[in-house]
């Protein structure tokens, strides 16, 4: 049986492999379902360890499972491999405005650090059960209009990286998963309740297009009708509970395309957030109310395109517990805080909670804004190597003792879907492609939302 002190010393071991591949992934920022570079550098780092991977092949990531030798529950730990876009960023890539400020770079080099210390010798000892260590990929819900070119070529099915290799059964056989988020503050580790989940939004307006100055009475204008739009989304806010944690917050991406004509095209992208499932579905069908009753009041049309984004996220509370102890073993008590409150933004961790016991506790070690132009890993021992130390610990609490504490996770689970295929049921049922106003010949017009 290994005491905690020998876990420590066997991630403290690789602590220059971990602070490198912080330093590498940081210096090599990819997009969502782009992270190419990043999955083979890991691949490569990995496989020098000696692992066998199963690699997504037509997008970045991979998982590789490792058996204890003793039957028991199966867990997963992950970590997340794309970047942000934030062009102001001074470290941002010339090209394409990535940089790592939301810190996954911390992620992955914890997730190395795990790897490496499951290797050494004697870590196993004593545990039952499997462990999945897998890199995934996009998890910041951006570039929307790329994701669905990716969907309509086949490639994915579903916008989160973590949706999709649930979808392409990755998981199969998991019965429970954490993931340690980066995050800035004083705290080395900490938790909340739960966060957000969130529908995703593409509405595109439709007008006419006419010149400008010498003929507007022949066109309707596009971008007139999305700031309504807007603005009967603001009037909806004061219907919007406090406890139902809701943001909406859409942006204009294509606001017209010449000053001297009309706009016809318009493009808005947004997210409906919320607390629970049903009520971003009550709350989504008053925006989009609002944005097609807006295109009606001047003569044009909406397009709304619907999209499952992320579950709410629920920790697991078993699970929870469990890792607050391993926190307070790898840093001192002061350092570590677990609460009640709930986080308004949005992860597809949540989707991963909504079919098995799952947690997404952040560490600390990151400074600056998170999504800011100022976020950098300040301190990559607490962020990289402790990390990887809390969760090696975790693990070894969770499959010890002929994996008691799994197993009671797994007994007193309480998840959102009785199943995977009941999960993806539910959220298909979220997808939808249409146009919202219907303009009849005797002149009524129908919402269609
Ligand atoms: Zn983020
Ligand atoms: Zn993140």
């Amino acid at each position: 049986m290994q005491t905690y002190e020998n876990l420590l010393n066997s991630v403290e071991k690789h602590r220059k492999l971990i602070l490198s591949a912080e330093k590498y992934i940081w210096k090599h920022p990819e997009l969502g379902y782009k992270e190419w570079k990043t999955s083979a550098y890991l691949e490569r780092e990995f496989e020098k360890l000696g692992y066998t991977l199963t690699k997504a092949g037509n997008i970045p990531g991979f998982y590789t499972t490792i058996q204890t030798g003793r039957p028991g529950p199966c867990v997963l730990i992950m970590a997340e491999m794309d970047s942000l876009i934030c062009p102001d960023h001074p470290e941002a890539d010339r090209k394409t405005g990535a940089v790592h400020a939301c810190g996954h770079n911390a992620q992955c080099a914890a997730l190395l650090g795990i790897a490496a210390a499951l290797k050494e010798e004697g870590v196993l000892d004593g545990l039952s059960g499997s462990v999945r260590l897998c890199a995934v990929p996009a998890e910041e819900l951006i570039e929307i209009g790329y994701r669905e070119t990716l969907r309509q070529a086949g490639i994915i099915r579903y916008y989160g990286g973590k949706v999709e290799f649930l979808y392409r059964g990755y998981f199969d056989g998991v019965d429970m998963a954490f993931m340690f988020h980066t995050s800035g503050g004083e705290l080395h580790f900490s938790a909340t309740k739960g966060s957000n989940g969130c529908i995703v939004k593409n509405v595109n307006y439709k007008g006419v297009a006419a010149h400008a100055g010498g003929a507007p009475h022949k066109g309707i204008n596009a971008l007139y009708a999305a700031n309504l739009g807007m603005q009967a989304i603001n009037a909806l806010r004061e219907t919007f509970r406090d406890s139902d944690h809701i943001r909406v917050h859409p942006i204009i991406t294509k606001g017209g395309t010449s000053v001297n004509v009309i706009p016809s095209d318009v493009v808005m992208e947004s997210y409906v957030r919320g607390a629970d499932i049903n009520i971003i579905y009550e709350v989504n069908k008053k925006v989009n109310r609002a944005l097609s009753g807006t295109a009606a009041s001047i003569g044009a049309n909406v397009f709304i395109s619907d999209r499952y984004g992320y579950s709410p996220l629920i920790n697991d509370k078993n699970l929870l517990e469990i890792a607050e102890k391993a926190m307070r073993i790898v840093a001192a008590p002061e350092n570590v805080s677990v609460k009640d409150d709930w986080s308004t933004g949005c992860t597809d961790m949540g989707d991963i909670s909504a079919v098995m016991p799952a947690i997404h506790p952040y560490v600390g070690g990151a400074a600056g804004i998170s999504h800011g132009s100022n976020y950098y890993i300040a301190d990559p021992e607490i962020a990289c190597v402790e990390s990887a130390k809390c969760q090696l610990v975790l693990l070894h609490m969770l499959l010890s003792d002929d994996a008691s504490a799994a197993k009671k996770v797994i007994d007193e689970r309480a998840v959102r879907f009785p199943s995977v295929r009941a999960y993806f049921e539910a959220i298909d049922a979220f997808f939808r492609d249409k146009e919202a106003v219907v303009y009849k010949e005797d002149g009524t017009i129908i919402l269609d939302y």
